[in-house]
């Protein structure tokens, strides 16, 4: 698929050659799954990136939290 200034290599004329389906960004299997957050609010990437996002930064908090000595 290639919407805008992006196009995916993993397009194969509108078929995904990991997923072996259509070509739909964001959905489970697409290598942006996750890692970016869609316009479109259906689309399932947004929790999951929101979820990722939430771990980082957990991840970092707990990162720079001081130790504390006993
Ligand atoms: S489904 Fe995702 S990984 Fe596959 S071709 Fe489309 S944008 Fe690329």
């Amino acid at each position: 698929m290639n919407q805008g200034g992006w196009s995916c290599p993993h397009d194969r004329d509108g078929l995904c050659h990991i997923i072996k389906q259509e070509c739909d960004p964001g959905h489970k299997g697409c290598v942006l799954y996750g890692k970016v957050k869609f316009s479109s609010q259906e689309s399932p990437s947004n929790e999951a990136f929101e979820k990722r996002m939430e771990r980082r930064m957990r991840q970092f908090l707990n990162k720079e939290a001081p130790t504390q000595e006993p």
